[in-house]
C-alpha cells in the first residue's frame, strides 16, 4: 500500500535517526502513527483578551503597555512586577527568576504581547506568572489554529511535534489513507477528523474537546473500539479453533460433593455452574470470565468446575495471584476435595528444592488431580500429564496474553479450558471492551442471610474512640482487622506502617490478642498469622492490604481502614468484603486523614451510600479511568489513544454493528484497521 501508512519519518524535514529513535520510543514508526499522536489539550493563541475581562485560570494572549516595572521582597521572594494596561484594565506580570539585563530591557510604555495563566484573586488585580512574552505587537495573525499541546516531553519539544505533525497533515491531505468507516457511519472522514484535531479553527469549542466529545474526537474513537474489538475478536476466534477436552464428570464427583455442602448454592450460583457445566461439554476451550462480588461464593463455583474435570480424568490449575490467596483456596478445597480422595498438589515460589521436585513430578505423572498455586504453576518446568482447565482468580491482575500463555500448558495438542474469576465486578461497559474475547457470567445474587456493611467516615483525631470502639467488638468476642495504607507501593514501607500500629494498637488495647500480617513476611508466617486469626487465636490483626481479597473470616464484624482516601473505590471494596461474611451486623471506619478534600470526601461517600460492587466499580471507573480499575496499565491492554471509558460508552453499539459488518468483508481490511490502531503493540498474538 502506498501513502503516508508505510512512509518513512526520515522522509520528513529535520527527522534524522536520533529523533527517528526517539519517535519510535514513543510507539511512532511511520508517518500514520504520528497523525494518531494527537494533542492533549489546545491553547488559544489566536485572539488577544482585553485585560478588563481576565478570568482566573483562563490561559491567555493578552497585550498592553507598561504603566509600571519594579522589584518587591527580598531574598527568595524577590520578584520583578511589570504593570500592564491597555484601556480595558490592569494587569500585572510576575517573575520569581529575572535578570537585571532583562528588567532594564522593560520600558514604561512600551507594549508588550504576552501569554500565560490568569491568576486573579478576588478583590485584586490579575496575576501572570512568568508568562511567555515580547515586546511590540504582534502581527496579529500570529496563530491562525488553536495551539495543540502534545503529549511526550521527553526529548522532543512541542514546536518539533508541531513541526513533525503539521508535515504529516499536508501529507495526509496529498494521499489520504484508507477509510474504513462508511459515510453514513461517521459524521467525519478520516482526514477531516485528523486536520481538525492537530489544527482545530480558533472557534472550535474547546470545552468539548477537553471532554472528547466533539464529534472529530468521536469519529477517531469510534474506528479505535471497532479495531479494539475486531482484534479481540480474533482472539477468540483463534483460541477456539483449537480442539479442547470434553469433560462431563464421568465420575460423577458432583453429586456427593453438593451433597456436603453446609449450604445450598445459591440460584445464581446453580445458573452459573450450568453454564460452566454446557461450556465444559463442548469440544471447544471454555473463555469463560465469573464475575461476583465479594462473598458471592465463586469458590464453591469453581470447585464445580474442577470436579467436572477431574471427573473426567483431567488435571485443573487453579492459580492466585498472590500465595496467601492461593493459600487459602488451597484450605478451601482441601477441605472439600479431602472427602473425595482427590489427590492435591501445591506448587508457589517458597515450594523449593526436594519438595518442589515431588511436586513437579506429582503434575507431570498425573498423580496429583488438582495443583493450587501462584503464577509459579505457569513456569519453565512445570508439565501437566493432561491438563483440562485452568481456573485464574481474580484475574484481572493478569493480562491478556498471560491469560493466552496458560492454556498453551494443557500438555496433550489440546487446549485447557480457562475459567477466570474476578471479585472486582466489571462495569458492563469495560467488560463489553475488556473481554471480548471471553464470555462472562454473574453471580448477581449473595448468599442468604447477609448484612449489607454499615460504613462511616471518622477523621483519624477521633483516633481514641476508634480504638475503644475495637476494644467494645473484641470483649463481645468480635473479630477486627485494622488495614493499614499507604500510597508508595513498597512492601517494606508497609510493613513498617503496619509495624508502628500494631505496636500502638497492642499497648492500647491490653489483654485483646492481636497479630500482625504484612507483604513482608514469609508465606509460612502469613499462613500461620492467618490461619491462627481463622481459629480465633486472635482477635484483632494488623493487616496491610495484602488481606484485600479472598480472606474469608464470617466472624470478623469491625474493619478500620486507614487513609482509605488514598485508595481506590474498587479497593475499598475489596478490603470491605472482609466482613459482612457472618449473619451479623457488621462496620466499617474509613478512617481518614483530615483535611479530606471535596473531591476525596465524595469519594468516600460513595463507600458510604452503596455496598453494590458493580455500582462501585462504575463510580471508580468514572473517577480513575480504566486502566486503574482493571490495573492493566502495564499491560497496555486499554491504553487507548482517542477512546475515553465511560465517556465513549454510548458509542458501544455503534462500534459492534461497524464491526460486524467490516467482519463481514475482506480479512485484509480487518487487520489493516486493527494494525492502524495497535500497530505493534496488539496485532493479533500469535496463539
Ligand atoms: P467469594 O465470591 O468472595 O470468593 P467465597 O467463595 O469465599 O466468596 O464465599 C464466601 C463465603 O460464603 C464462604 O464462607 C462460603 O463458604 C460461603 N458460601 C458460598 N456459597 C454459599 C451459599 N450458597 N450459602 C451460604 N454460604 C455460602
Ligand atoms: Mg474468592
Amino acid at each position: 500500500m502506498t501513502g503516508i501508512v508505510t512512509q518513512s519519518l526520515e522522509s520528513l524535514r529535520g527527522v534524522g535517526p536520533k529523533l527517528a529513535e526517539k519517535l519510535r520510543s514513543y510507539g511512532i514508526t511511520s508517518v500514520e502513527d504520528l497523525l494518531f499522536h494527537l494533542p492533549l489539550r489546545y491553547q488559544d493563541r489566536t485572539r488577544v483578551t482585553p485585560l478588563g475581562a481576565l478570568q482566573d485560570g483562563a490561559e491567555v494572549v493578552i497585550e498592553g503597555e507598561i504603566a509600571l516595572v519594579s522589584v518587591t521582597g527580598g531574598g527568595r521572594r524577590r520578584s520583578l512586577l511589570v504593570k500592564l494596561q491597555d484601556g480595558t484594565g490592569l494587569a500585572t506580570l510576575r517573575f520569581f527568576h529575572f535578570s537585571q539585563a532583562q528588567k532594564n530591557a522593560l520600558q514604561t510604555g512600551d507594549s508588550l504581547r504576552c501569554f500565560g495563566t490568569v491568576r486573579r484573586r478576588p478583590g485584586q488585580q490579575p496575576e501572570l506568572i512568568h508568562p511567555e512574552y515580547r515586546r511590540a505587537a504582534w502581527d496579529s495573525a500570529d496563530e491562525d489554529t488553536l495551539t495543540p499541546i502534545y503529549p511526550g516531553t521527553e526529548g522532543i519539544s512541542q514546536s518539533q511535534w508541531r513541526k513533525l505533525c503539521s508535515q504529516a497533515l499536508a501529507l495526509l491531505r496529498a494521499t489520504p489513507p484508507r477509510e474504513f468507516l462508511s459515510g453514513d457511519e461517521a459524521s467525519y472522514s478520516l482526514v477531516d477528523a485528523l486536520q481538525f484535531l492537530h489544527a482545530p479553527p480558533p472557534e472550535a469549542d474547546q470545552n468539548a474537546l477537553r471532554e472528547g466529545r466533539h464529534p472529530a474526537q468521536l469519529r477517531l474513537a469510534t474506528e479505535e473500539l471497532v479495531a479494539h474489538q475486531l482484534s479481540l475478536r480474533e482472539l477468540r476466534r483463534q483460541n477456539r479453533e483449537r480442539p479442547a477436552p470434553v469433560l462431563t464428570d464421568a465420575a460423577d464427583l458432583l453429586t456427593p460433593f453438593l451433597a456436603g455442602l453446609p449450604f445450598e448454592p445459591t440460584r445464581a450460583q446453580s445458573r452459573v455452574m450450568q453454564e460452566i457445566r454446557a461450556d465444559l461439554e463442548q469440544a471447544k476451550p471454555m473463555l469463560r470470565l465469573v464475575q461476583g462480588d465479594v462473598g458471592s461464593g465463586k469458590t464453591v463455583v469453581a470447585a464445580a468446575a474442577a470436579l467436572l474435570a477431574i471427573g473426567s480424568g483431567y488435571q485443573v490449575a487453579v492459580m492466585a495471584p498472590t500465595e496467601l490467596l492461593a493459600e487459602q483456596h488451597r484450605r478451601n478445597f482441601a477441605q472439600w476435595f479431602d472427602a473425595l480422595t482427590i489427590e492435591q498438589a501445591w506448587l508457589a515460589g517458597s515450594v523449593k528444592g526436594r519438595r518442589r521436585e515431588e511436586t513437579l513430578a506429582a503434575i507431570a505423572d498425573g498423580s496429583a488431580r488438582l495443583i493450587i498455586g501462584t503464577h509459579a504453576l505457569f513456569q519453565e518446568g512445570v508439565n501437566f500429564q493432561r491438563l483440562g482447565l485452568v481456573i485464574v482468580d481474580e484475574q484481572h491482575r493478569f493480562g491478556v496474553h498471560q491469560r493466552l500463555a496458560l492454556s498453551e500448558k494443557s500438555g496433550d495438542g489440546q487446549r485447557a479450558h480457562q475459567l477466570i474469576m474476578t471479585a472486582t465486578p466489571i462495569p458492563r461497559t469495560l467488560s463489553m471492551v475488556a473481554y471480548a474475547d471471553l464470555d462472562c457470567s454473574v453471580i448477581d445474587e449473595l448468599p442468604p442471610g447477609r448484612q449489607p456493611v454499615t460504613t462511616v467516615l471518622i477523621d483519624n483525631q477521633r483516633r481514641g474512640e476508634v480504638i475503644d470502639r475495637v476494644a467494645n467488638a473484641c470483649r463481645q468476642g468480635r473479630q477486627v482487622y485494622w488495614v493499614c495504607t499507604l500510597i508508595e507501593d513498597s512492601d517494606a514501607l508497609q510493613a513498617q506502617a503496619a509495624e508502628s500500629t500494631f505496636e500502638e494498637l497492642v499497648a492500647a488495647l491490653e489483654g485483646i490478642p492481636v497479630a500482625l500480617v504484612h507483604g513482608r513476611m514469609k508465606a509460612r508466617e502469613k499462613d500461620s498469622v492467618m490461619s491462627a486469626f481463622k481459629a480465633g487465636d486472635f482477635q484483632l490483626l494488623v493487616a496491610t492490604t495484602v488481606i484485600e481479597v479472598g480472606v474469608d473470616v464470617p466472624n470478623a464484624t469491625l474493619m478500620i481502614i486507614e487513609n482509605p482516601e488514598r485508595l481506590g473505590l474498587a479497593q475499598l471494596h475489596q478490603l470491605r468484603g472482609r466482613v459482612g461474611r457472618g449473619s451479623d451486623a457488621s462496620h466499617c471506619v474509613l478512617l481518614y486523614q483530615a483535611p479530606l478534600g471535596a473531591h476525596s470526601r465524595a469519594r468516600l461517600q460513595v463507600m458510604r451510600e452503596s455496598n453494590d460492587g458493580f455500582y462501585i466499580a462504575e463510580e471508580d471507573l468514572r473517577q480513575r479511568g480504566p486502566g486503574e480499575v482493571l490495573g492493566t496499565r502495564q499491560t497496555g491492554l486499554l491504553e487507548f489513544r482517542v477512546a475515553r471509558l465511560p465517556e465513549h460508552e454510548h458509542l458501544l453499539d455503534q462500534v459492534d454493528v461497524i464491526a460486524n459488518r467490516l467482519e463481514q468483508g475482506e480479512n485484509e481490511t480487518v487487520q489493516a484497521l486493527v494494525r492502524r490502531w495497535t500497530g505493534d503493540r496488539q496485532a493479533f498474538a500469535t496463539v
